[in-house]
């Protein structure tokens, strides 16, 4: 294990957890509980689901974000009042990255940093992050484009209600139909409710591939949840490699 990938899973907080495969690819360091399941995935257990009948709302935006492009969307968004997030919000966050990226990553919301900043995923959440992309290869701003639900902050960082989020998919639609990207990652539940458009529990649907408009799409756990449930790492873990796997 290098130094560098060490200090990378010593961060996510399953350093002792892991061992080195013999596997030459970039993820091949997965926990050793972890293996089976990863290569399980890898070799076709899992298949492509069918994306249920819709029980989140997209629909009833006043937004209409279909001929935007990125400056029109940048523009959009910053004097954006379409739902009640506008209200308390410092500034409207779009999104940062690449934007001929092949990774999309897709969180909740801005919270207070990332309100006062301008970025999303900024602060211990956002540090993460960083972690994660670091451990299977990619960073920030090169070759992956990070995104959220909804581009207001929700007071007091509450979920965003489902109103909120059906106001805001048009700009996120638009963000996708921009980018064209070759994996999404959804990012917690608000993330990946938005994008299957049906009720998820993360421990049900991680470890499948979804499609999303003939995009593949993978779930895992949000930054901010792993900080507060350590012992979920070493499963987000195994969501990167089957991402990484995915993706090559
Ligand atoms: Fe507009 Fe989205 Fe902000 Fe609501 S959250 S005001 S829809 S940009």
């Amino acid at each position: 294990m290098s130094p560098q990938r060490d200090q990378i899973l010593r961060e996510l907080g399953i350093g002792p957890q892991w061992r080195l495969r013999e596997a030459a690819d970039a993820a091949s360091e997965v926990p050793m509980e972890a293996v089976e399941t990863v290569e399980e995935a890898a070799g076709g257990r899992v298949a492509p689901a069918a994306v249920a009948a819709p029980s989140v709302a997209r629909a009833g935006s006043p937004v209409d974000a279909s001929n935007m492009n990125w400056s029109d969307l940048a523009t959009a968004v910053a004097e954006c009042r379409a739902c009640a997030l506008c209200a308390a919000r410092k500034q409207a966050v779009l999104g940062v990255g690449d934007q001929q990226a092949d990774w999309l990553f897709v969180g909740e919301g801005p919270g207070a940093e990332e309100d006062e900043r301008g970025e999303p995923f900024v602060g211990q959440a956002g540090k993460l992050l960083d972690a994660m992309l670091s451990a299977i290869g990619i960073k920030r701003g090169e070759n992956v484009y990070i995104a959220n639900s909804v581009k207001c902050r929700p007071p007091n960082n509450r979920t965003p209600e489902p109103e909120e989020t059906a106001a805001c998919w048009p700009y996120l639609e638009r963000q996708i139909e921009l980018l064209q990207p070759k994996l999404i990652v959804a990012l917690g539940r608000p993330a990946a409710q938005t994008l299957l458009q049906r009720e998820v529990k993360i421990g049900a649907v991680r470890g499948q591939l979804f499609d999303y408009k003939g995009i593949p799409l993978i779930v895992t756990y949000h930054p901010a949840y792993l900080l507060r449930n350590l012992s979920d790492k070493a499963k987000a873990w195994e969501d990167l490699c089957f991402a990484r796997k995915t993706m090559g």
